[in-house]
């Protein structure tokens, strides 16, 4: 009975040491597991954390490099940010950080978009002008964000000074084409009646009346040839087929068509474009540029003068050609706008020429789009030479 005491008493006691060491271990395995817990706790905190600052890093990246200007306002409509086109938009050289609109930009129309949206919490949008020696022209785009009191307003800048010179372009461009069609037609119109109303009785006058109606007629057809020229090359259709070409043998062609007129001034044609000069070019396009500068040498150079078309290598990649002439030239503030469309130095010479004011407008897109220049240089009474280059490869 006793021994059975004993077995009974020695297992209670190994079976309170399994137990307690089973306990033991136990406690230690959750501990384990809180720790790792706690690590693995730390190590998220840590990674949300960085992910956070990363997503605010590639905001801030994102608003810095925006092609729109962008302004942020704090809840008391103080600047709290801005980025780098918004310095640009506005030529910002100071810190504005802690200023209102009015103070930082002097703009009352901004600040009053800023009022509404901050009252209204709509998206509201505006166009401003900046004044100056070079206006410019925006679209602003004004919300609200936050909530309550917290809420700021964030702004965002377009550049539309582009767009609107583009437009001013056009109406200016469309208001010379009327004015220029409709010279020659009233012309025409007031021959007509004239005629109608009995002097084709009188043959002579009639054929004077006539030749006039028929040159006015040529006027406009030479007109919209050309604005149909110039269209086609803006609209990209008239895509240039370049080769070689041989610029001596496409000179001497310009110098040949040309050869009535230059003999009825009695105007000397030479060809001086070396033998074997070549550009990569569109044969076709450069013959048009030769006739028009040549055109022009005959009709604003001097009678009994003299026209040379030359060239040379300008450099490994280009040729440089020209067109001189000895008649009396262009006056120093012309040089930098003869190629603008329908600017002349003599409006009626140029009309009594039956010019267009496009010329020299072509001449400058068709080089141009061959990636040459152009330029004129001129001293008044020593004739003027239009150069042009191409490139050779
Ligand atoms: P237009 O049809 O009037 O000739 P262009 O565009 O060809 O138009 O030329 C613009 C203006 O440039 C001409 O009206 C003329 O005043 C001036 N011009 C062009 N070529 C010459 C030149 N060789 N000498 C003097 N003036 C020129």
């Amino acid at each position: 009975m006793e021994s059975l005491l004993l077995i009974l008493a020695v297992l209670a006691a190994v079976c309170a040491v399994a137990w307690g060491g089973y306990q033991h271990a136990r406690a230690r395995d959750l501990a384990q597991r809180l720790q790792q817990e706690r690590t693995q706790n730390a190590t998220l905190t840590a990674r949300l954390e960085q992910l956070q600052t990363e997503a605010g890093a590639q905001r801030a990246t994102l608003i810095q490099n925006m092609g729109e200007g962008v302004l942020l306002l704090d809840p008391d409509g103080r600047v709290e940010l801005f980025n780098r086109t918004f310095e640009q938009l506005f030529e910002v050289r100071d810190d504005l950080r802690g200023r209102s609109v009015l103070e930082a930009l002097r703009l009352h129309e901004l600040d009053e978009v800023v009022r509404r949206t901050r009252e209204t919490g709509q998206v509201l949008g505006a166009e401003l002008e900046l004044r100056g020696p070079e206006p410019r022209f925006l679209q602003v785009n004004a919300a609200g964000y936050g909530t309550g009191a917290g809420r700021g307003v964030i702004l965002v800048f377009h550049d539309l000074t582009r767009v609107r010179q583009l437009e001013a372009l056009r109406r200016e461009f469309v208001a010379n084409v009327s004015h220029e069609l409709r010279t020659p037609l009233s012309l025409i119109k007031g021959y007509v009646e004239t005629l109608l109303e009995g002097a084709h009785t009188d043959p002579e006058l009639s054929r004077r009346f006539l030749q006039t109606i028929a040159r006015h007629t040529d006027r406009l057809t030479y007109l919209i040839e050309d604005l149909l020229t110039l269209s086609h090359l803006e609209s990209g259709a008239a895509a240039l087929s370049p080769a070689p070409v041989k610029l001596r043998a496409l000179a001497g062609r310009t110098l040949e068509d040309l050869s009535t007129p230059a003999a009825e001034r009695g105007t000397t044609l030479v060809n001086a474009v070396p033998e074997d000069l070549e550009a990569h070019a569109d044969a076709d396009r450069v013959l048009q540029v030769f006739f028009n500068l040549v055109d022009n040498a005959l009709k604003y150079g001097r009678p009994q003068g003299r026209v040379e078309v030359g060239g040379r290598e300008a450099d490994r990649e280009r040729v440089e050609l020209w067109v001189r002439d000895d008649g009396p030239g262009l006056p120093r503030e012309a040089l930098g706008r003869v190629f603008e469309r329908f600017y002349r130095v003599d409006r009626n010479r140029s009309r009594e020429q039956g010019g267009t004011g496009l010329g020299l407008a072509i001449v400058k897109h068709i080089v141009q789009s061959h990636g040459g220049e152009v330029r004129v240089e001129s001293e008044p009474g020593r004739g003027a030479t239009f150069y042009f280059t191409l490139p050779r490869h």
